[in-house]
């Protein structure tokens, strides 16, 4: 069966198409600036040839039509029709209750449009491409792999927050947690590298979007995002957390009212808040190297933070054996890493990004699987806890879930 997996952002769009028989990846693309004025920037991957386009694009469904064009081009495509597609699966983000993997449907897509407040970068998007989806290829099932899936198992004590109990009971108020199919992917892949299926691993998604979270034999037991994927740690541009009565007073200072300032929280906190650069790590690092003090302040409260909620969760888990850093900040920035990982001698970690990987001490190790591209543990010898670098795959996972619920009789799980 070939599955297509779609992942939305506000202004962009990105899939892979999958032979779920062998697990390859026969293509992927993306498209970014959707709805912008500008020519949107338009690749695709096939086959290892990469092409480019460049045209505006109107919106997500003109998106998705333009990959699936790609997909069935008749000189460069891979698909002889769309038909070939068996489902579409969605990393989808938040439908309140109904979470789970489901068959697209009415009520999946109400919940999505009327709690849109949660994750109003996200659900927006996808509800309208899903529906021009369904009307465009009413043949083809799609599939809605909620983000908040994985941490179902979290116990309450660590999903409660102390709201009034109506909030609780009839909102819904509590922590959700997101990034499951990202911490899903890191457990599967811990337990395949070192053979081991009762492993604690603390996974540090760090990108544009960011959360921790504590599992213990792949399944999530705490974890950083709570209600809303604008919570947790500082994110890109949005906020984390914060004292929420912060608000009231900056409201009556301002004279701003509530949803300006929750927008405001959203577009312009987070690291580009703080550093008043860029919501762009990278440019961040670069400003701070140049001397810039409020750059700096922000990289060492990103690093203080992913700190503090490595400590709570070491309490959670009674200890860990693994780390792992993921996304485009976990794999690429050692001063990120460094910082979060110098002064845990409490717990015997230590680190070195330069040592070489010895293949007997892995093996030692019980490491059992090859390494695959990007993937390097970089504790020392005797480092008690080890410290992976795992480059994510959120994308296998959502096509693995689609196949398995569309080989299953249709309905709500
Ligand atoms: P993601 O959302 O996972 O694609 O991650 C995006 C974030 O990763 C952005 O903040 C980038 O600045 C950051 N990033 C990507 N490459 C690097 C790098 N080489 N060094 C530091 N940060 C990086």
């Amino acid at each position: 069966m070939k599955i297509l997996v779609a992942n939305l952002g506000s202004t962009s769009f990105k899939y892979g198409l999958f032979d779920m028989q062998t697990e390859t990846e026969l293509a992927r693309g993306g498209i970014d600036r959707i709805g912008q004025e500008a020519d949107s920037n338009c690749a695709v991957m096939i086959g290892g040839h990469r092409q480019e386009i460049q045209r505006p694009i109107a919106d997500h469904a003109a998106a998705v039509q333009m990959c699936l064009d790609q997909l069935t081009d008749a000189q460069t495509g891979c698909l002889s029709s769309v038909e070939e597609v068996g489902a579409v699966g969605f990393k989808a983000v938040f439908a309140g209750k109904l979470s789970g993997v489901r068959i697209v449907d009415d009520a999946l897509l109400d919940a999505m449009e009327t709690l849109a407040d949660v994750a109003p970068a996200h659900n927006p998007p996808y509800v309208k491409a899903m529906r021009q989806l369904r009307a465009a290829f009413p043949a083809i099932p799609l599939v809605a792999a909620l983000e908040t899936a994985f941490h179902e198992t979290i116990p309450e004590e660590y999903r409660t927050y102390a709201v009034p109990h109506e909030w609780r009971d009839m909102y819904d108020v509590r922590r959700w947690g997101y990034h499951g199919a990202s911490h899903r992917y890191i457990g599967t892949r811990m337990a395949q590298l070192t053979g081991r299926d009762d492993l604690k691993v603390i996974s540090c998604h760090l990108g544009g979007s960011s959360s921790i979270c504590a599992m213990e034999g792949g399944v999530s037991r705490s974890t950083s995002m709570g209600m809303t994927p604008q919570s947790g740690l500082p994110q890109n541009n949005r906020v984390g957390d914060m004292d929420p009565f912060a608000l009231r007073l900056v409201k009556r200072l301002s004279g701003k009212d509530y949803d300006t300032l929750l927008d405001e929280l959203a577009s312009q906190g987070g690291l580009l808040g703080m550093s008043g650069v860029s919501n762009d790590l990278r440019d961040i690092e670069q400003a701070a190297e140049r001397g810039n003090t409020q750059a700096e302040l922000a990289l060492k409260v990103y690093a203080a933070d992913i700190k503090r909620y490595i400590g709570q969760f070491l309490a959670v888990l009674n200890g860990a054996d693994a780390i792992v850093f993921t996304g485009g900040i976990g794999e690429n920035s050692t001063r990120i890493r460094s910082n979060v990982c110098d002064g845990m001698d409490y717990v015997g970690l230590r680190i070195n990004e330069s040592s070489v990987q010895n293949p007997e001490a892995s093996e030692r190790r019980g490491e059992t699987e090859t390494l695959s591209e990007g993937e390097r543990r970089i504790s020392t010898g005797d480092s008690r806890i080890d410290v992976w670098i795992v480059p994510t795959n959120e994308e296998i996972v959502v096509a693995r879930q689609t196949m398995n619920r569309v080989s299953r009789v249709q309905g709500p799980e």
